[in-house]
Formats: structure tokens, sequence, C-alpha cells
């Protein structure tokens, strides 16, 4: 469809890609052609598409009830929530619909904590450049790109941002009015760029020492995405609160903030609410995700699953050091860093019939769905390897010239 006559609006430059369907971790266009999905609906499609048990979790739920309104108490919730808790640092869950309002919540979570506390005067929150937290008003300040700021008025107050690393900018950048600190462990959207543990370990120490709020942000790295149920596990740091969204739904527009009890303190009856979120269909299929990734040994199958990959893509890098620069990332939340422009390495995937997200820094996304086989692997190493001989011979035709 041309943009003429598109009528919505025009804010994604989308592939011309029509999918009529999906299974496991292909996806059938409408013209019938077979494309190995890598990108996973951006790291959302945690069991792939169509995975029987979410089918039969989704469906069963439609014929019985749909919505009822946090008015009223919805069992779904109370499992999940417990589920979350046991498997996690929280004792206290608050269900959304996005990852952005996961975000709010966290950023509400965290100045309702100091005003309970007896500091209504800090509500800043120290946030990362190469940060995204979501696409909201007080997540684009969060995030602090300009590309996302620009045109959309004063910046929403209270985000300090700092160079992603620096634990004496993190320090320099904390003053009297700083209720907390937000950080992805993994930064996604930002090029897979992951926070070192040593790092995350001094901003712990530095909550600790002057009362402040650890917020994770694990839209993208949570719920086994990095071979673990939280990517904080990796660095053995646990925050205070967290937003989960993305993968936990499986396909269903579902989001979570996690919270110690003690950091939730001051969210009471009437200080927040949503009127979709932790509806009887979303925690339906929230507990059918769980089911499956806290099953024994699925992460154990992660984890072996995502280092045959990790390797199989370094030696590509030695055979490929034209097109390839760098391999990063943890589990299944891999960046391939090529040295021709990301959006072009995309494409020629994309001639192969293979999908992969990009990123910034010029990166290449590889999220595949976390039930993605050793086989499956294989089969996208070959489409690889084709779209790296493919630019390789590009370029040195280039250069030739
Ligand atoms: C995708 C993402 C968000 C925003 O989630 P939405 O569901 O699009 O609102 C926030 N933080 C991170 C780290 C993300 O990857």
């Amino acid at each position: 469809m041309s943009e003429h006559d598109n009528p919505l609006f025009a804010t994604f430059a989308r592939a011309d890609l029509r999918v009529e369907r999906g299974e496991g971790v292909w996806l059938v266009t409408e013209d019938g052609r077979r494309f190995l999905d890598f990108t996973g609906g951006i790291a959302v499609n945690s069991l792939g598409h169509a995975h029987p048990h979410l089918v039969a979790a989704l469906s069963e739920q439609a014929a019985r009830l749909w919505h009822v309104s946090n008015l009223f108490q919805i069992p779904g919730q109370e499992r999940l929530a417990a589920r979350l808790v046991e498997a996690s640092f929280a004792d206290k869950v608050f269900f959304t619909n996005s990852g952005a309002e996961a975000l709010e919540c966290a950023i509400k979570t965290a100045r309702r904590y100091q005003y309970v506390s007896g500091h209504p005067e800090r509500f800043r929150i120290v946030t990362f450049e190469g940060a995204f937290h979501g696409r909201t008003l007080a997540t684009i300040a969060a995030g602090g790109q300009k590309k996302y700021l620009e045109g959309f008025g004063p910046k929403v107050e209270g985000f300090d941002q700092v160079a992603f690393g620096d634990i004496e900018l993190v320090r320099a950048a904390v003053g009297p009015e700083t209720a907390g600190i937000l950080i992805e462990p993994i930064q996604g959207e930002g090029g897979v760029r992951s926070a070192a543990p040593e790092f995350l370990r001094q901003l712990r120490a530095l909550c600790d020492e002057q009362g402040l709020m650890l917020i994770f942000d694990e839209v993208q790295t949570g719920v086994g995405r990095t071979g673990r149920f939280f990517a904080y596990e990796n660095a053995g740091v646990e925050p205070d609160i967290l937003a989960s969204a993305k993968g936990i739904g499986g396909g269903f527009p579902l989001g979570a903030c996690l919270a110690t009890a003690e950091a939730a303190k001051g969210m009471t009856a009437g200080t927040h609410g949503t009127t979709f979120g932790g509806n009887p269909l979303g925690m339906a299929v929230g507990n059918a995700v769980l089911d499956v990734i806290l099953a024994d040994g699925f992460l154990d199958e992660v984890r072996h699953t995502a280092l045959l990959f990790k390797q199989s893509l370094a030696s590509l890098k030695d055979r490929f050091p034209d097109i390839v620069e760098e391999v990063r990332g943890e589990g299944l939340l891999i960046g391939l860093k090529p040295r021709v422009p990301n959006g072009q390495f995309v494409e020629t995937l994309r001639r192969h019939q293979m999908l992969a997200a990009p990123a910034g820094d010029n990166v290449v996304r590889f999220l595949p769905p976390l039930v993605v086989s050793a086989d499956e692997v294989r089969e996208a190493m070959n489409r690889i390897e084709a779209a790296c001989a493919e630019l390789s011979a590009g370029s040195s035709e280039s250069s030739a010239a």
C-alpha cells in the first residue's frame, strides 16, 4: 500500500512483508514464502509462534472470561504474581499492558517510596546514555534520546543522564533530590551493550549507601532471554524495582512492575491503576508462558542453544573479518556489529529469508524465540553466512572498482 492511501500513522518504516501465519520460529507470508524469524517480535515471541500451550491457554480463557476490571479480584493475577515473586527478588507485582507502562509504574514506585519515607524532595532518577525505556512522555525523558524527544514539548522533569558504565559520573549526578537509578542490565535498543557486573554491584552499593531505589529495566532482557529468568542473576545484583514486559506475554500485550515490599510501600489503594492491566486473558497467557519457561531444564536448554549460536557467530567473524566487526550479548539477546550499515545487513538477510532487528550503534540484533532448536540455529547460520558472503563479494567489488 502506498504511503498516500495508507490510513495508518506514518510512524513506522515497515518492511514490505505481509505475514499470514507463524509456526514456531517460522513466519509464512501471504504469498507463501517462509522466513526464519530471529526478530521474534522484538524479543516478544518467547515461545515462538502458535505455541500449542499458549494457544490452548488463551482459547480456554477466551471461552470463559475476558475482562472484569481491577475493581474485582482476579485469581490469575494472584497466581502469576506469586510465581514471579517465587522466581525473583520481588515481593509485590503490578500488571500492565506494555513495557513503557511497567516503567511508568517503576518510576512512580521509586518516587512514592521516597515520599512516604520522609523525602518528598527526592524525585529525580539517574539514567544512562544509549538507554531505551519506551515512548510515553516520561519514558522518552528517561531514555534521553534527542530523536525521540524532539518536537514533543518540554522534556518531563526529573531525569539526569550520564555515560553508561562510569560509577564516578553516577556518583557526581546523585544529589539531594535523587530518588533512584534506572538501568537496563543489557541495553537492547541501544545496541546490545552489557553493563559490567562490577558496575551493577557499584550501583547497588551506591543506592544502599544513599537510600536510593535501584531500578532495572528488564523489559527486553527478562523472562529467560539471557538464559536466566532475569538478567540480573548473571551479575548477582538484585534491584529494588524491576520492569518486565515483552517476552512475559509471548505475544499477548503484558507487562509487570516487580518490587520488594519495602520499595512498594508507598503504592497504596488509589495511588496507581490501570483498566486493562492484569486482565484474565493476559493472566492466562502469562501463566502459560511461565509453565514452559520455569519448567525444569528449560533455561539450561536456552543457555546451551545460545552458546552454540554465539560460538558459530564468533567463527563467522573469523571468516568474514571484512563484514563482521563484533559479536556481543548474553543468551539469546545477541548483537552482531557489521562493517556495513546495519540496515543493509538486515535487508540482505531478508533476501535469504531470515529476519533480524536493527539496533543502535549500527548493530543487528538476533532475538529468536527461546524454543529455537540447534538445527534451527544451524539453518540461521547458513543464511547469515550466505548474507556475509554476498556482502563480502559486494564490498570487494566496490573496493576493486
Ligand atoms: C521495548 C522496551 C521498552 C518499551 O516497551 P513497550 O512495550 O514498547 O512500551 C522499554 N524498555 C526496554 C528495555 C525495551 O526493550
